[in-house]
């Protein structure tokens, strides 16, 4: 199995290495496959296509897009898409035009709780201003010391529950397997093991999913643990995914995973690039 990386994000959504820099670092950690998946944006793909042609590092465009299934937050990710279709790009649009009030809402509520200007604050290591995510506020409170590191900043402020976490309505799943086919892609369920589902939801996900046409499934991934490498590779299996890989990479230091670090997937796999010309 090759080092395929189809996950990771730069500067353009809430990554800290530009979509260049990204493309460098996962060449020189051996990827030989490569896709950035920014949040709701592509804005980063020429670059990172440039740079990574110009290393001789295979290259596809991928997106990593923002749903709410049944009350929860998920993520879909989308491969080989063609980053200038119209309706994919008029979905991300609609899906990013959202978060600079449920971030001024977020700032409200933590200066409810006596940490104020973390709206401004957030939107200063924000690299598009039209994407503010919960990870530049996490930053931000690290910076001011509020909290030792992004992760404990989630625990005690952002996740559902914590006093500065805003619920958000996020594009459909049926609208997010269809801005991606548009786009002559393939969708993913990103990181299912995250999303903590109990085995009838879970089973509900997979059903729509594939109902809807969705194609694969990641197995390896930075949010996964090895046993759950070997559970979701069980589901790609019995539902007919295909198998997808991807670090989550976004930042050195802060991310668990770097790119290109992730174990191969199984031999027993049908890989995400099976039909690809690569
Ligand atoms: P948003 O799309 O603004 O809600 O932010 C979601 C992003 O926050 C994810 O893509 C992760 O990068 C980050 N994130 C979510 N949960 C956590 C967590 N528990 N610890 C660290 N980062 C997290
Ligand atoms: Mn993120
Ligand atoms: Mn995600
Ligand atoms: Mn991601």
């Amino acid at each position: 199995m090759l080092n395929a990386d189809l996950h990771c994000h730069s500067t353009v959504s809430d990554g800290m290495l530009s979509p260049a820099e990204v493309a460098t670092r996962a060449h020189s950690q051996g990827v030989v496959l490569w896709s950035l998946t920014d949040h709701d944006e592509v804005g980063g793909i020429p670059l990172a296509r440039e740079t990574a042609q110009s290393l001789g590092l295979c290259f596809v465009a991928g997106v990593e897009i923002s749903v709410t299934w049944c009350n929860k937050t998920i993520h879909i990710v989308g491969l080989n898409i063609d980053e200038t279709n119209k309706t994919l790009l008029s979905g991300l649009c609609e899906t990013r035009y959202g978060r600079e009030n449920r971030a001024l809402a977020i700032g409200l509520e933590l200066e409810k709780v006596g940490i104020p200007g973390t709206f401004e604050g957030a939107l200063s290591l924000a690299g598009n201003p039209s994407l503010i995510s919960r990870t530049h506020f996490a930053r931000y409170l690290v910076e001011r010391r509020v909290c030792k590191d992004v992760r404990s900043v989630f625990h005690r402020y952002l996740v559902e529950g914590k006093p500065g976490y805003i619920p958000h309505q996020w594009a459909s799943l049926e609208s997010a397997l269809s801005w991606i086919h548009a786009a002559g892609g393939l969708a993913v369920i990103a990181h299912p093991g995250r999303y903590h589902l109990e085995a009838p939801k879970l089973v509900a996900l997979l059903d729509q999913f594939k109902s809807m046409g969705g194609e694969g499934i990641e197995v390896n991934t930075g949010s996964h643990t090895p046993a759950q490498y070997l559970e979701y590779g069980k589901i790609a299996k019995q539902y007919g995914l295909l198998a997808s890989c991807g670090s989550d990479f976004h930042a050195p230091k802060e991310s668990r995973m770097d790119l290109g670090k992730l174990p191969p997937l199984s031999h027993d796999l049908i890989p995400i690039w099976r039909d690809w010309m690569i």
